[in-house]
């Protein structure tokens, strides 16, 4: 291909995923399913990755999310949260790994997580008092939603240290409450909900923390910000310690020496899924000692340590439909 029909196919990749990415985190509306949208990604990546010269700062593979757009009050992430790199087949996570080895010079234990399939958000303690709870936005700047997340049960108020901590995990709606969620608003002829993961956002952005309230949202936390306060070295050590201070995380997790035991829980999993009381789209494979993590850094756009390898889509999805957007 020459550049000249390069240029011409970034062009269409990119306005057309642009238009997704609003629909899907301003709007919580998505206009195409996941699977659509991550193939138009990758078709997007390959142009890029053969004409590196042709990558614009406004190309979907620069950016994290969106821009906020409600009415809900801004933040800003001294930190900022990052969005992850993706896989889709097993060789490319072997691919991953022999990059992390080259990079440290060495093979490294993993932590092995699932992958839920929410909305990233940040919560924020002084002296071990719940005083910020944020949304990812465009990972420089969020969407104030402390007074909702105030009412997210698995979320502790007050920890049982008086320690200043950055949390960030994942929100989600069960998948029992969703079903009860979008019965309802059928019954009251109300626009239905594409999927959980846009009922869980629709639900945490609104103004009124009394609607979020009746959502039944709930978490699972899985990174500290800030390891240096709870005196960990490694993400399995920062998931028992979330734990102990009251944090929802999720258990089924575990450390990996060597990708084979990785290939077991991928294929556990994948037929599990359906099963779990929650949404996953995929599990997550982060470097574990949190030096290590340091030392290989960020992207623009993703954390160098840890990839997500996707499930197949599945087949069974909710007809999308237009929803509410009430803030
Ligand atoms: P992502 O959702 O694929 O991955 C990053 C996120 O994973 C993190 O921000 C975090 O919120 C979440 N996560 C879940 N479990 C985690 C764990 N154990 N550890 C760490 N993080 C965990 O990335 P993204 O950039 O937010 O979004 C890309 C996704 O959104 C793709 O799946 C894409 O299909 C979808 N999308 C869909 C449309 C559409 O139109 N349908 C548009 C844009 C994006």
């Amino acid at each position: 291909m020459d550049q000249q029909t390069a240029q011409t196919q970034l062009s269409q990749l990119r306005l057309e995923l642009n238009r997704y990415r609003k629909a899907y985190y301003t709007e919580d509306a998505p206009l195409v399913e996941d699977s659509v949208y991550d193939q138009k990604y990758q078709q997007l990546l390959q142009l890029e990755q053969q004409f590196p010269e042709l990558v614009t700062p406004d190309s979907p593979s620069q950016l994290v999310g969106d821009v906020p757009a409600s009415n809900l009050a801004k933040v800003t992430h001294e930190i900022p949260m990052l969005s992850m790199g993706d896989v889709f087949s097993f060789a490319e996570l072997q691919e991953f790994n022999e990059r992390i080895k080259n990079a440290v010079g060495h093979p490294v234990d993993y932590n092995v997580e699932l992958k839920i399939d929410g909305l990233a958000l940040s919560l924020v303690y002084q002296q071990g008092q719940l005083v910020q709870g944020s949304t990812r936005g465009d990972g420089s700047i969020g969407e104030d939603v402390t007074n909702n997340v105030r009412t997210i049960k698995n979320i502790p108020q007050t920890l049982p240290e008086p320690l200043d901590l950055e949390v960030r995990g994942e929100c989600f709606m069960p998948k029992a409450a969703f079903a009860k969620l979008n019965n309802q608003r059928e019954q009251n002829g109300e626009t239905v909900f594409a999927n959980p993961r846009n009922a869980a956002a629709g639900s945490l952005r609104q103004l009124n923390a009394q609607i979020t309230a009746q959502r039944q949202l709930s978490t699972f936390i899985y990174t500290v910000v800030n390891p240096q306060n709870i005196a960990v070295a490694t993400q399995s050590q920062a998931l028992e310690k979330m734990t102990q201070l009251g944090y929802h995380v999720n258990p089924e997790r575990f450390v990996s020496h060597d990708l084979q035991g990785v290939k077991a829980y991928i294929a556990k999993y994948q037929q599990l899924r359906d099963q779990l009381p929650y949404g996953i789209d995929g599990i997550v494979l982060k470097v574990n000692d949190l030096t290590l993590q340091q030392q290989l850094g960020n992207t623009v756009k993703v954390p160098r340590w840890e990839i997500a390898y996707k499930f197949p889509p599945e087949e069974a999805q909710t007809t999308i439909h237009q929803i509410e957007w009430t803030v």
